[in-house]
C-alpha cells in the first residue's frame, strides 16, 4: 500500500458532519473526491489513507480538485 495518510475519518476533512470534533460512532458521508460517489456511509473510528486532517474551520467549504480522475 501506498505510503500516505492514514487517519480516522472523525478527524478527516472529508466527513461529513456537522460536529466540530465528532466521535468514534458518530455515522457521516465520506465526501472524498474519488469516494464520494459511492455515497460511503463511515464511522468516527474508520478510516483510510486518503484522510486529510480537518481544518478549524467547521462547515463544509472548501475547494474540491477540478480535475476528475480518469475513468
Ligand atoms: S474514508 Fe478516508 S477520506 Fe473518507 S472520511 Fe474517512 S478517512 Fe476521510
Amino acid at each position: 500500500m501506498a505510503d500516505k495518510n492514514w487517519g480516522n475519518c472523525k478527524g478527516c476533512r472529508y466527513f461529513n458532519s456537522h460536529n466540530a470534533q465528532p466521535d468514534d460512532t458518530e455515522v457521516a458521508q465520506c465526501m472524498e473526491p474519488e469516494l464520494r460517489e459511492f455515497e460511503l456511509q463511515v464511522t468516527g473510528m474508520s478510516g483510510c489513507n486518503e484522510f486529510e486532517a480537518r481544518t478549524g474551520i467547521s462547515g463544509g467549504a472548501y475547494q474540491e480538485p477540478e480535475s476528475a480522475p480518469v475513468h
